[in-house]
């Protein structure tokens, strides 16, 4: 019997070695992300001794399977004695997924309390989900999820009841990679641990929030992904409304699941679309030709597998605010795009000016500006100051840092929570369902044609007509 001990904080929490199954382990996520995350996780300071199970319909012989997870572990530099180990006792199981005796075998084989991961197509994992409940589960059984939860909030709604039958919420892990991302969790250390921000973090001092993540790559061959979704569902209603969550929060009591969970969902059931508007809050475009990164990149509706007529956006811009005490009135504006010309991917929080200068000084009266960089992670504070023209005369000079960074990657990150059965850096159901519900207007009226499809270059700022 393989240990499993609860740690004294009573959260239920694994230290011994756990069993790592990943459904649609022959697929790109597995291979590009998934197991790269856990190699990095291995080779650093907090590797605990993982044992891994692929299965899927890809027949793979053992020296391939094997091959694969090497050159993933590789991919990350060199692996150490317990990513060797994790080599070592590795194992691919070929078979149909959805098939309960397939189940029944891989569960007796992976022994207890395992971690199934659903590296799958959703609709394929609902159906396993489904086959699941045919059978008893280990105690301490954690399920992981990749993204998107659901299409839309009813469907994440009836997905969380199905696997709420099966473990309860703590063992359930919604994932998203950008909670694990070094950037992304040292906002709370940015916000919580230090006097100079959280004092000034509200409407009385801030004026605008923005949440941006533009890259400058289009489509890259995912169209039969890409094409459904859109770059509202892609970014903005899963990983920018997290970030959203972290800077809007409260501080939490303690750094545990149960309350930093509660105090993101609590931002969250805050958060409206800007002024109420499905019209107004939202903007979509979708790139036509032009050059990005130095690359040839086709319109758009040409990309292989693209359907011009779905209309589906490749940039999108939605402003919300988050209605409480202390943010009341304040924009948050989160944006994200394909084959723009600049790799913006930052937090912008735009301070107010100060009410009154002393009369005799000149220049500009710009508050302070915050620019919190997703990747990589810099922060960078713009502070009024005089004398940048002269003696008397207002200008801005910066303070400039750059973040730690971690050698694990942002997946690593996740999965080191998810094998210890800890749900911290996991998307909790009833913020799953919120997601959707806070965009699902935007969406309809973008599906209606309310609001117009714009367009822009591939490798500009975007629409010429967006500011
Ligand atoms: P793939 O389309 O590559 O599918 C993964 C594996 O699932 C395939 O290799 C295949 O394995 C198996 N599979 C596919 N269709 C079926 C089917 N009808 N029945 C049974 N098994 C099937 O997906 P990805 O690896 O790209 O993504 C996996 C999940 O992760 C998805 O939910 C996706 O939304 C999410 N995700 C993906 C990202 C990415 O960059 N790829 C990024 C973020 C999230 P086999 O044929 O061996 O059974």
């Amino acid at each position: 019997m393989l240990p499993v001990e609860r740690s004294s904080a009573g959260a239920g929490q694994h230290t011994g070695q756990r069993t790592l199954v990943i459904f649609g382990a022959s697929g790109d996520l597995s291979s590009r992300l998934l197991l790269p995350g856990l190699g990095s996780l291995l080779a650093g300071p907090r590797a605990t001794s993982v044992r891994i199970i692929g299965t899927g319909r890809s027949p793979l012989a053992p020296d391939e399977w094997t091959g694969r997870v090497r050159s993933a572990f590789e991919s990350h530099g060199e692996i150490g004695q317990v990513a060797a180990d994790t080599l070592a006792t590795t194992e691919y199981v070929a078979g149909d997924p959805t098939d309960v005796e397939h189940l029944r075998a891989l569960l007796e084989l992976a022994g207890p309390a395992p971690v199934l991961y659903f590296s799958l197509p959703p609709a394929v994992t609902t159906a396993i989900v489904e086959k699941l409940r045919e059978l008893e589960l280990p105690e301490g059984t954690e399920l992981a999820f990749e993204k998107p939860f659901g299409t839309d909030a009813e469907s994440a709604a009836a997905l969380n009841q199905l696997v709420g039958s099966l473990v309860p919420e703590e063992n359930v892990h919604r994932v998203d990679h950008f909670l694990g991302r070094t950037a992304v969790l040292n906002l709370i250390g940015l916000r919580f641990a230090n006097r100079l921000f959280e004092p000034v973090w509200n409407a009385e001092h801030i004026e605008s929030i923005e949440i941006v993540y533009d890259e400058t790559l289009g489509l890259e061959g995912r169209a039969q992904y890409y094409d459904n979704a859109g770059a509202l569902v892609d970014m903005i209603q899963s990983h920018l409304l997290l970030v959203l969550a972290l800077l809007a929060m409260d501080a939490p009591a303690t750094m545990d699941a149960v309350e930093v969970r509660s105090e993101m969902a609590r931002a969250l059931r805050s958060t409206h679309l800007y002024r109420g508007s499905a019209i107004e809050a939202g903007r979509r475009a979708r790139y036509a030709a032009g050059i990005a990164d130095d690359r040839v990149v086709p319109s758009y509706a040409d990309e292989a597998g693209v359907d011009a007529e779905r209309g589906t956006e490749t940039l999108a811009e939605v402003t919300v605010e988050v209605d409480t005490n202390r943010w009341a009135g304040v924009p948050f504006t989160l944006r994200s795009g394909k084959a723009l010309g600049v790799a913006r991917k930052e937090i912008v929080v735009k301070f107010k000016p100060l009410r009154h200068l002393p009369s005799g000084l000149n220049g500009a009266r710009d508050g302070e500006t915050l620019r919190i960089g997703l990747n990589p992670g810099e922060l960078s504070l713009s502070v009024p100051a005089l004398g940048v023209d002269g003696p008397y005369t207002m200008g801005q000079v910066f303070l400039d840092a750059t973040l730690p960074s971690s050698s694990v990657l942002p997946y690593g990150e996740v999965l080191s929570g998810i094998l210890r059965g800890d749900p911290l850096l996991s998307v909790r159901g009833d913020v799953a369902e919120r997601c959707w519900e806070i965009v699902e207007p935007v969406l309809a009226a973008w599906r209606a044609g309310e609001v117009p499809l714009d367009e822009y270059d591939a490798g500009s700022a975007g629409p010429a007509t967006w500011k």
